[in-house]
Order: structure tokens, then C-alpha cells, then sequence
């Protein structure tokens, strides 16, 4: 296996150009794990980890631009963790402390499993991807960049560099359910964004894709009293009916459809409370 380790995004973006079948790595702790089981036999891999761009976190009043080599850990806490708390609530949930030091935005949204603990909130966020090449960046929103179960919109050629977060003026949160309380990956996950008047929901792993929940939404925004008695419950069966869940190794499809509607009433709830 050939490694190459660039110290620049120009560096790295020349080489991804020159060789576009090869593999990217950050943190590696997907990548690592796919080869070390042979499900994957890169000849070549370009590591991204040593690129200070893609370590850099801007965060200005109303969005946040975070680097795709950031890990989990620097989200979880401080500066980042208080201006996103969704992002920070997810970040918390993500494997152990090891993974959550080497794993990235960059990785999750690489690798695009539809149980990626972070995809909910830049779903729900409205977050745009910034995908860069040798012949320049593009922004893609989440909606268009996630296009199925581990697929994406990135081209051979392109890195994902950073992801802009916008910044909401409401409470917002995420919660997940697994098979146990820690080091899990989601069998249900959910999160709840209140901006201005809108109400937004995302859902993961119960489908083949991040799902947003625009029925619900709408039904939301139509309403005339938002905080008469029912509207949570309503929120829990609306958001369960938008989920397509599906009969796994994890859980079963109905299952993931009572947790959802759970998760999204409890969420929903707790941000009508604040
Ligand atoms: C024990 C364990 C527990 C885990 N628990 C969770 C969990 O709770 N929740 C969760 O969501 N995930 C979990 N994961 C999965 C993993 O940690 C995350 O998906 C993480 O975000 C991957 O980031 P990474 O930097 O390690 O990615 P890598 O392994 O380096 O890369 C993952 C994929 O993305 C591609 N890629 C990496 N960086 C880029 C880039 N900048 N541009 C384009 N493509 C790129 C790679 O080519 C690869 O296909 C777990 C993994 C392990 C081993």
C-alpha cells in the first residue's frame, strides 16, 4: 500500500487529481477497520490528518465552519460544543473516548451510514458540505449531499474540507437509541432544531438516507396555539409515520418506528421547556 501524508490541501488536492482511485483517511477509524477486515484492499491512501486547514474551526454569530479533520472530542466541549449544542450532544454519544479523539466530521460524512451520528444535525441544521478540488470548492447542501445508504454526491476528485454549520436562534438537541447505553451505534437517532417559529426534525438510521420530517414541519408551522396539550404526542406519531425503517442485524423495523416516535416527543418537549 502505497501512504501518501500531505502537509497542504493544495498538496493534497494535486494528489487526490493525479490519483482519484485512492483512499482517503482522517481519523481511520472506519477506513481502518474495513481494511483490517478485509473488506476493503486499498493499494493507495492519501491521510489527510496532518493538514492544518482541515483542523481549523471558525465560528462567527450566525454559522459555525468546522474543519473536516476535527474530531468528535473538540466538538464535545468548550467554544464549538456551546455554540452547537446538537452537534455537541451527538459528538458525545460517538463510540469511547478513542474514538471520539480520532474520529471526524470528514469521516462520518465519507463513510455516510445512515446511523452517522453526526448526519442528523447537519441535517436539521441545514449545513452545507464544502467539497474541494484542484480546480476549486463547491458547497453542497446535506439534503443533496447524502444520496443513499453510504453513497454521496463527492466526486473522485474532491475532499471534503470543512462543513458550515448555521447557527439557530432556538433550542435544538439530539438523542439516539441503541442496544445498550454506550459505544453503540444507533438502531434510532433524532434530532430537534427550534429556529424562530419553525420546528425542524431529522432522523437517522431508520431509513436509507437522513430523513427530514417536512410533514411534520409543516404541520407544525400551521398550527395556530403551538403549546396546546397533544402537540407533543402529535410531533412523536407524525415524525414515527415519515421514518422507513427496515428489519435489521440491529433492530426491527418496528421497533425503530416506537423509538422514534419516543425520541422525537421527548426532544420536542424538552425544547418547549426551555
Ligand atoms: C469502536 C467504534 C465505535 C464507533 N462508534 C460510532 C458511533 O457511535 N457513531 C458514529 O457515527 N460512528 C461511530 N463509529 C464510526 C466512526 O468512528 C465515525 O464514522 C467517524 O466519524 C469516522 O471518522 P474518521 O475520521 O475516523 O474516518 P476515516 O475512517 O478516516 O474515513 C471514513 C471514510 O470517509 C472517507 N473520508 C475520510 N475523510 C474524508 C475527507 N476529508 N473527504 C472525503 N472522504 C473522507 C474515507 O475514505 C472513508 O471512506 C465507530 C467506529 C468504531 C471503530
Amino acid at each position: 500500500m502505497t501512504v501518501f501524508i500531505p502537509r497542504s490541501l493544495q498538496e493534497a488536492t494535486d494528489l487526490i487529481a493525479e490519483h482519484p482511485d485512492a483512499h482517503l483517511l482522517t481519523g481511520g477509524t472506519d477506513l481502518m477497520v474495513e481494511v483490517n477486515f478485509n473488506h476493503r484492499r486499498p493499494e493507495k491512501v492519501i491521510s489527510l490528518g496532518k493538514i492544518e486547514e482541515l483542523h481549523q474551526v471558525t465560528i462567527n454569530d450566525d454559522h459555525v465552519i468546522i474543519g473536516a479533520a476535527v474530531p468528535y472530542a473538540q466538538m464535545e466541549k468548550g467554544e464549538l460544543g456551546e455554540s452547537l449544542p446538537a452537534l455537541a450532544e451527538a459528538a458525545r454519544t460517538v463510540g469511547s473516548p478513542q474514538i471520539r479523539a480520532a474520529g471526524s466530521l470528514g469521516g462520518n460524512l465519507g463513510t455516510c451510514s445512515p446511523a452517522g451520528d453526526s448526519l442528523p444535525v447537519l441535517s436539521a441544521t441545514n449545513s452545507l458540505v464544502h467539497l474541494t478540488s484542484a480546480g476549486g470548492t463547491r458547497m453542497v447542501p446535506f439534503s443533496e449531499f447524502m444520496i443513499g445508504p453510504k453513497r454521496n454526491s463527492r466526486q473522485p476528485h474532491e475532499i471534503i474540507t470543512a462543513v458550515t454549520v448555521p447557527r439557530t436562534c432556538g433550542w435544538q438537541g439530539y438523542a439516539k437509541v441503541g442496544t445498550r447505553n454506550a459505544m453503540v451505534i444507533s438502531v434510532a437517532s433524532a434530532c430537534v432544531v427550534f429556529h424562530d417559529d419553525e420546528l425542524r426534525i431529522a432522523l437517522g438510521s431508520v431509513g436509507p438516507t437522513i430523513i427530514r420530517c417536512t410533514d411534520t414541519e409543516n404541520w407544525y408551522q400551521s398550527l395556530a396555539s403551538k403549546k396546546s396539550t397533544g402537540v407533543s404526542l402529535e410531533i412523536g406519531s407524525r415524525a414515527s409515520q415519515e421514518s422507513r425503517p427496515i428489519d435489521d442485524h440491529r433492530s426491527t423495523a418496528d421497533y425503530r418506528r416506537h423509538a422514534i416516535k419516543v425520541l422525537a416527543q421527548r426532544l420536542f418537549e424538552r425544547g418547549m421547556s426551555k
